[in-house]
């Protein structure tokens, strides 16, 4: 029924030719043209449900890109956002504070325990990633520091679209067509933390193997030389690029280590696996909370910068934030150093208004408990229904962030050909067939190559409908390997 809309607006082909076209193309970047004229229409958002113009509803089990984490279509957040565009839809930062970006940014910092010390609000994941790179190296030109102009990060890595944060990016379908222009000769990349794929053994504990990772950051700023590397940028938990991989325990106080000792700051990107959804607030609190599991690793991690977006707002308005640690802030602070940095709509009073709200709901009905509950039932329910099955080798996640790795040979762990498109199949076919959305994403094995999808439902979500999802999901890959 999906396949068959003929709407003015989507220029849609004839269902098989649809098909066809999706399942034939060799990149899902390259074709992205071709998609988009093949999507449904939406008309209408609502509750855990997308309404397309033909067809029946589809049940959101990603919230789009792991955004919408209170579900669609909420009269108290809209009526917050209407609010304050009726009190003052605008405001030049440059000119005026307002109270709902003061408020919202004190809450943020209070939410940190006051580790992170200032704030600044933007639109979008990128956004706030490329400012976090820029401040990291504006610090240490404050710092009489100026040759600290390199940025370590990881392969299998997104940070954002943006010229800066692609750079520090290593995924490489989304970098190839900017070879030229990119940054190789201040970005640089060290091996992601992918304890399916990287581990020597079943054996190996956390502490070897995190020490191992320790190990490659400190060649890296050996390599580069020290006292030249500006910052190493992180993911707490991997999202679109690797699948919903969780930092193995004790890893980011290890990197943190590293840092340290060299005096480079830490950037956490919590665009996606942040603002609870992980189960913690901000992702880093859970690796507090862990402290290195039985191993008793890790003790404490605070980013020098971190970076926050996607349930920020959950969607109701597009909305990022930076926010700055005691390090970089307190020479803000103690010797009225000023960000070179600036966008229009920083601190937009809308987007703070409406990213309050939707934090004051997530405090007022206890949603992160929620997230820890039926991210333990997703979890438990994805590894009964699909650990047995041949070409699924990975389920990993944490909180509501749950990621599926397919392979082609379970024991090898050897992935599918890129060409196959096993990941965007699986995304088609459950959004076709089974009525349900979630996230695909290629590039987790390496190289290009290894299929994920992921499942991110909002924070407030029942566990029937978890069972409900897992149901659909599974049917969806039994029905694409079949
Ligand atoms: N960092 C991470 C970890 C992301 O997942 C994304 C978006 N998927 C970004 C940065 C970029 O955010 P945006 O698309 O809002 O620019």
């Amino acid at each position: 029924q999906f396949l068959s809309t003929t709407s003015k607006f989507s220029r849609q082909d004839t269902p098989r030719k649809a098909e066809a076209d999706i399942l034939d193309s060799t990149s899902e970047l390259t074709r992205s043209d071709t998609l988009s004229d093949n999507l449904p229409v939406l008309t209408k958002a609502k509750g855990h449900y997308w309404y397309p113009s033909n067809g029946p509803k589809i049940l959101d089990a990603c919230g789009g890109a792991g955004v919408a984490c209170l579900g669609h279509g909420r009269r108290d957040i809209i009526k917050a956002a209407i609010a304050q565009m009726k009190d003052c839809s605008y405001a030049s930062y440059a000119h005026f504070k307002t109270s709902p970006a003061e408020e919202l940014s004190d809450w943020l910092i209070e939410s940190t325990g006051g580790k992170m010390q200032k704030v600044y609000i933007m639109c979008s994941g990128s956004e706030a990633m490329e400012a976090a790179l820029k401040l990291a190296i504006e610090y240490f030109t404050w710092m009489g520091q100026p040759s600290r102009v390199n940025i370590i990060a990881r392969d299998q890595s997104y940070h954002g679209t943006t010229l800066g944060s692609l750079s520090a990016s290593g995924h490489v379908a989304r970098r190839e067509p900017f070879r030229g222009i990119l940054l190789p000769s201040r970005f640089h990349h060290i091996p992601a933390c992918n304890p399916y794929r990287q581990r020597l053994s079943l054996a190996e504990s956390d502490a070897s193997f995190v020490a191992r990772k320790a190990a490659e950051l400190e060649a890296e700023f050996q390599r580069l030389g020290p006292t030249t590397v500006a910052a190493v940028v992180l993911e707490p938990v991997v999202g679109a690029a690797l699948g919903c991989v969780p930092a193995v325990p004790g890893y980011l106080a290890a990197m943190q280590a590293v840092c340290v000792r060299h005096g480079a700051l830490l950037v956490l990107d919590e665009v996606m696996c942040g603002m609870g959804r992980t189960g913690t607030l901000h992702a880093w609190q859970s690796e507090e909370l862990e402290g290195g599991g039985g191993e008793r690793l890790a003790t404490t991690v605070v980013p020098d910068l971190q970076t926050v977006a996607k349930g920020f707002a959950g969607g109701y308005q597009p909305a990022s934030a930076l926010l700055v640690g005691e390090k970089v802030a307190g020479v803000m602070r103690r010797e009225g150093k000023m960000f070179t940095h600036g966008h229009t709509y920083q601190n937009h009073p809308v987007v703070a208004a409406t990213a309050l709200k939707v934090q004051r709901v997530v405090e007022k009905e206890r949603l992160l408990e929620n997230v820890r509950v039926q991210g333990r039932l997703l979890e438990r329910l994805l590894r009964e229904r699909l650990e047995g099955h041949p070409n699924v080798g990975d389920i990993r996640g944490k909180g509501l962030f749950w990621g599926i790795e397919f392979v082609r040979d379970k024991k090898t762990k050897e992935p599918f050909e890129p060409g196959q498109q096993i990941a965007q199949r699986v995304q088609r076919i459950a959004m076709r067939d089974f009525k349900v959305l979630i996230y695909h994403g290629q590039g987790c094995a390496g190289g290009g190559r290894g299929d994920h999808v992921m499942i991110m439902p909002a924070y407030n979500i029942s566990s029937k409908l978890i069972t409900e999802i897992v149901e659909r999901v599974a049917r969806a890959v039994e029905e694409v390997f079949r």
